[in-house]
């Protein structure tokens, strides 16, 4: 598929210099910065929006799309922007960030303070679905973000974010069905789940909370044209779950190399 050619070659160029940054090519870098609620990201482009550096750090500073630890928060885009710096031999200055939509009103000071406070000057803050769509470049379709608490659908109408809406099932659900399944605590359901050695087992026991996230997306997208579905977020990680959610829709469903690094290119690409 044309439509995904962009964002593959981008998340596979960014996890290459996540690894192996490249240093001295740019006059100035545009960084977009993703607080989640698993993982913390920054994303560091180049004068041409190509990546050149990028860091992610599992972090219990936001949850629920909402910042729950403001100093961590901080402390730690701090950290990483430094680290960053000292790879890249140069400073960062230019960042943007993104917020879930319907927050704006409650949360985006939060978010815009994060990163200011960590030495940015902030470019632009935008929300999270038009970010992934910077990257996912999809003109008439659907931005399911799967995340912990909740799954977020965003239609696309002629590449625009027409509608959104949150539905309280995600990861958490998918743990909270591992640690009864398993007889296992939370926290070590939810770790078990992370470890993509787990996937394949895992698959047939999640099965019906991902139908449920199934018909969820179908009950959204009724009436709308969506011609293909892209997944984001944390739990959208879990190898296989892209194929049970295509059957189900009967959507095409486009699952990225990695569902966690689609936002943050998204919004440096939009510093
Ligand atoms: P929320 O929906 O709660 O606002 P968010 O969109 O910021 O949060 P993400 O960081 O996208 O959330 O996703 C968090 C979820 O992803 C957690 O349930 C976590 O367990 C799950 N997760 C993270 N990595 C993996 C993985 N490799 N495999 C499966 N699930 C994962």
């Amino acid at each position: 598929r044309l439509t995904f050619e962009f964002c593959d070659r981008l998340v596979e160029d960014f996890e290459k210099v996540i690894e192996h940054p490249i240093v001295g090519k740019s006059s100035v870098y545009y960084t977009g910065v993703d607080l989640g609620t698993a993982c913390v990201v920054l994303a560091v482009l180049d004068e041409n929006y190509r990546p050149a550096a990028g860091a992610y750090r599992y972090a219990d500073v936001v949850r629920d799309g909402m910042v729950v630890d403001y100093i961590g928060a901080v402390n730690l885009v701090r950290e990483m922007k430094r680290e960053l710096e000292e790879k890249l031999g140069t400073e960062l200055t230019f960042a943007a960030a993104a917020i879930p939509p319907g927050t704006e009103t409650i949360d985006s000071g939060a978010v815009k303070n994060v990163v200011q406070a960590a030495g940015f000057e902030l470019t632009n803050l935008l929300d999270e679905p038009t970010a992934a769509n910077e990257v996912l470049k999809m003109q008439n379709g659907a931005i399911v973000d799967i995340g912990g608490g909740t799954t977020g659908i965003s239609i696309l109408v002629g590449g625009k974010v027409d509608y959104v809406e949150d539905e309280p099932t995600g990861g958490t659900h998918f743990s909270l069905v591992i640690s009864g399944a398993y007889k296992l605590p939370f926290a070590e359901a939810d770790q078990y789940k992370r470890n993509p050695k787990n996937h394949k087992e895992l698959l047939p026991v999640l099965k019906p909370v991902i139908e449920k996230i199934s018909s969820i997306i179908t009950r959204h997208v009724t009436g709308y044209d969506v011609k293909e579905i892209s997944l984001v977020g944390g739990t959208a990680c879990l190898a296989g779950i892209e194929e049970i959610i295509e059957k189900r829709t009967g959507i095409y469903t486009h699952k990225p190399k990695n569902p966690l690094f689609v936002t943050p290119l998204g919004i440096a690409l939009s510093c």
